[in-house]
C-alpha cells in the first residue's frame, strides 16, 4: 500500500533523537511552557528571520490568537480564502468575526494581489491569507505593502509551508503577524499538536504571550481580555527543535519528489501544478483533472492512497446552512471539483515516487 504520508518512518529516521528529547524533558519535570518551549521559540523565530515567535496549542488556535491580538473583534468582516480546509474560518467564528471570502488563481490556488485589493475597497477589517500546499504565495510582498499602505492587517497562515521563501525571505515574516500549525503531518510536525504565532512587533508578541495563558500579565493577574488557554508543551517544543534543524533538507526531497513528478507524469486528462516556477516547499503535490473521482478509484485499485485537499468549499460547509447562500467563488468551486492530492512526503523512497507515476499515467480517463 502506497500511503499518502508516513509519520512511522519519519519517526524511525530520528528515533534516538526523539528519545534523548523525551528523556530530558522527563528528567526536568518542567512539562508545559518551560525551557523547552523558550529554546524551540528562539530557534525558529531565527530560523524565519522574524524577532518574535510564541508557541501555542495548534495551528487555530494561532490564527485565533494573531486575529485577537490584532484586536479583530465580534461583527468585523476579514477576508480569507474558502478552498484551505476551514481553519482561517474556525478561528474568525471562534471570537465572532465574519469571514469575507475571496477566490483564489486558477493556476497558482492562492491569494492574488487584485483580489486582497477587492476586500480591501470592501472593507474588510483584516486579511489572511494562505500559502497553500506549501506554496509561497507569489504576490506575497506585494500583497504585504498594500495592506501596510492601506492601514490594514495582514495575517499569513504559514501552516503548509514551513521555509517557502520570496525573494529570500520566509513566508511568516511579510504580514503583520503570522500563524504555524506543527501538526504532525506538516512539512516540520511535532508528534502531537503544536503551533505558533509569529511576528516582528514587540506589541503583538507580547498580546500573544499573554493570550496563550489566560490573559495574564503576570501569574494570576489577568489583564488582556480574550485570554485563553493555548499552550505548547515541553515535549512536543523538544521534539520539534529535534525535527528543525532537518527542515530544509526534508523540503528538499519533496521539492524533488514533485520535480519528479511534474517532469514524468503525461496525461492528456491531467493537470500538473505550476508551482515549479515559484517557491514551493511541496507539502502536498496537487493535481487536477475534471474526472477526479475515477482517477482516485483507478489509484485505489493500485494500492495508491490520494485525498481531496479540501473539497468543500469553507461556505458550502453543511454547518452554515444558507448563511453564505449568496457567495459564488468561480475558481475555488471549480478546484474543490477537479483537485486530487498525490503522495509526497520526504521518506518516499526514488521506487514508490516511479510507482505513482506509472500508475497515474496508466489511467485511461
Ligand atoms: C493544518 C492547518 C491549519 C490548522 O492547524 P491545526 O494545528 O491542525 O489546528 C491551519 N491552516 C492550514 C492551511 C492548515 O493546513
Amino acid at each position: 500500500m502506497q500511503q499518502l504520508n508516513n509519520l512511522s518512518a519519519r519517526i524511525a529516521v530520528y528515533q534516538e533523537s526523539i528519545k534523548a528529547a523525551v528523556d530530558r524533558v522527563i528528567a526536568s519535570g518542567w512539562l508545559v511552557l518551560g525551557p523547552e518551549v523558550k529554546r524551540f521559540e528562539q530557534q525558529f523565530a531565527a530560523y524565519l528571520g522574524a524577532r518574535h515567535c510564541v508557541g501555542v496549542a495548534n495551528g487555530t488556535e494561532a490564527i485565533e490568537l494573531a486575529l485577537k491580538a490584532l484586536g479583530i473583534d465580534s461583527g468585523d468582516r476579514v477576508a480569507t480564502v474558502a478552498n484551505a480546509g476551514a481553519y482561517t474560518t474556525t478561528a474568525l467564528l471562534a471570537i465572532g468575526a465574519e469571514p469575507h471570502y475571496i477566490d483564489v488563481d486558477i493556476d497558482t490556488h492562492v491569494t492574488t494581489l487584485a483580489d486582497v485589493r477587492v476586500a480591501i475597497e470592501a472593507g474588510v477589517k483584516a486579511v489572511v491569507v494562505t500559502h497553500l500546499y506549501g506554496l509561497a504565495i507569489p504576490e506575497i510582498a506585494e500583497i504585504a505593502a498594500l495592506c501596510a499602505a492601506r492601514n490594514v492587517p495582514l495575517i499569513e497562515d504559514c501552516a503548509q509551508a514551513h521555509g517557502a521563501a520570496v525573494g529570500g525571505k520566509r513566508v511568516g515574516s511579510f504580514g503583520d503577524i503570522s500563524s504555524f500549525s506543527f501538526y504532525p503531518t506538516k512539512n516540520l510536525g511535532a508528534l502531537g499538536d503544536g503551533g505558533a504565532v509569529v511576528t516582528n512587533k514587540d506589541e503583538l508578541a507580547d498580546k500573544v504571550l499573554a493570550l496563550r495563558q489566560y490573559g495574564w500579565a503576570s501569574k494570576y493577574t489577568v489583564k488582556v481580555a480574550g485570554g485563553r488557554n493555548s499552550r505548547l508543551d515541553e515535549m512536543q517544543a523538544a521534539i520539534l527543535s529535534e525535527f528543525l534543524p532537518g527542515l530544509d533538507e526534508a523540503n528538499g526531497r519533496r521539492r524533488e519528489i514533485a520535480a519528479y513528478y511534474s517532469s514524468q507524469i503525461k496525461h492528456a486528462g491531467i493537470a500538473l501544478p505550476k508551482e515549479g516556477a515559484f517557491n514551493y516547499v511541496a507539502h502536498l503535490y496537487v493535481v487536477r483533472t475534471a474526472h477526479r473521482d475515477a482517477l482516485r478509484e483507478h489509484l485505489r485499485t493500485l494500492n495508491i492512497a490520494s485525498d481531496v485537499h479540501y473539497p468543500i468549499p469553507d461556505y458550502r460547509q453543511p454547518v452554515f446552512g444558507e448563511r453564505f447562500s449568496g457567495v459564488q467563488l468561480a475558481n475555488t468551486d471549480r478546484l474543490a471539483q477537479e483537485i486530487l492530492t498525490l503522495p509526497c512526503y520526504p521518506e518516499m523512497t526514488d521506487a514508490e515516487v516511479s510507482g505513482v507515476v506509472a500508475a497515474v499515467n496508466g489511467w485511461r480517463a
